[in-house]
């Protein structure tokens, strides 16, 4: 099981906004709609992808299925899935107990809102001012910025409190502007990957047998993400589709760390910053893959948002060395409680 509780989520964190002079307007028009498609009943948009979580889960699972039959089999329900939608707070990732594999809207939603906001700023407010040399150690303020900090605080604020979809201004899987289609169908390949690895994860548990474990240990975790992380590296996937697993994987454990101030682990879990750097040190990118850069991202908008003063260096050589700039931040926080 993979719970948040025991991480000291703080329930009276007040959602803070940051979102500049960007407004939202309302719309009466989408261009793309799936309305039509929704199998599933719930709160949130992401519910239209319930079926694509499956089919990036099967992808992985049906090239592996001798090691995955067992641990399937012991599931009753021979791993359906329960899609659960309740009107709370997020609390857990995603299950596995004797009555199948559970995840939850509350869960996939702020997921979903993870990926749109990193990589829409990270390719309009980061990389091509890096690219053009107009960088100056700040993330430029234009409409993606203002589009993926309201994605992305409505996200994270669901960590706190539960809250119903403001708008379908707000980006979203369900009904969307024909100009947001690029990110919104990247967000969503990526977030599918991302519960795919997360559900990965959890088979890894069972694989090991730690839910008979006394304690969880923190090497129990690593097990695990080696195990998921290393099916989708041995699954026949083309290029495409591997970049999203590992995109996925990343923002899966990136996810940890918007709960609460402390980038701490628990008791139970490691660091999210160790198990990131591990996944991505498995994955043996070289010093220039977005990955890098997308995971420092993801730690500058938690700065962002627990108002914590992060910042980015002025120069940096390749995404790599931004990673381990910030990678070091993180480890002086964990140690002296400050940045
Ligand atoms: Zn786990």
């Amino acid at each position: 099981m993979n719970h948040f509780g025991g991480l000291g989520i703080c329930g009276s964190e007040k959602p803070k906004k940051d979102c500049g002079e960007f407004e939202l307007v309302h719309k009466e028009s989408f261009e793309i709609d799936h309305t039509d498609k929704i199998e599933l009943r719930g709160n949130f948009p992401v519910r239209v992808l319930g079926g694509s979580i499956l089919v990036f889960l099967k992808n992985i699972i049906e090239n592996h299925l001798e090691k995955v039959q067992h641990e399937l089999d012991s599931l009753k329900n021979q791993g359906k899935m329960n899609f659960i939608a309740n009107k709370e707070r997020v609390q857990i990732v995603a299950e596995i107990d004797k009555n199948g594999i559970s995840i939850y809207e509350n869960y996939c939603q702020f997921l979903w809102s993870l990926p749109y906001s990193l990589i829409s700023i990270n390719d309009e407010c980061f990389k091509k001012p890096m690219l053009n040399k107009s960088f100056k150690g700040q993330l430029e303020r234009n409409v993606f910025f203002h589009k993926g900090i309201y994605s992305f605080n409505f996200g994270v604020n669901l960590t706190k409190a539960f809250s119903l979809f403001p708008s379908f201004v707000l980006p979203n899987p369900l009904k969307y502007d024909i100009v947001d289609q690029y990110y919104i169908e990247k967000a969503n390949s990526i977030f599918s990957s991302g519960m795919a690895f997360s559900i990965l994860h959890e088979l890894g548990h069972l694989y090991y047998c730690h839910l008979d474990a006394q304690k969880m240990l923190k090497q129990h975790e690593h097990d695990a993400d080696e195990y998921a992380l290393s099916m989708i590296l041995a699954a026949p996937l083309d290029k495409v589709h591997l970049e999203s697993y590992k995109y996925g994987a990343l923002i899966s454990l990136l996810s940890i760390i918007f709960i609460d101030d402390s980038l701490s682990g628990g008791e139970e879990h490691p660091h999210p910053i160790d198990r990131i750097r591990f996944l991505l040190e498995q994955m043996k990118l070289d010093d220039q893959n977005d990955l890098w850069g997308m995971a420092a991202l993801g730690f500058a908008l938690w700065g962002q948002y627990y108002r914590k003063d992060y910042g980015f260096p002025k120069e940096m050589e390749t995404f790599k060395e931004l990673f381990e700039y910030i990678g070091k931040r993180v480890d002086d926080h964990l140690v002296y409680g400050n940045l």
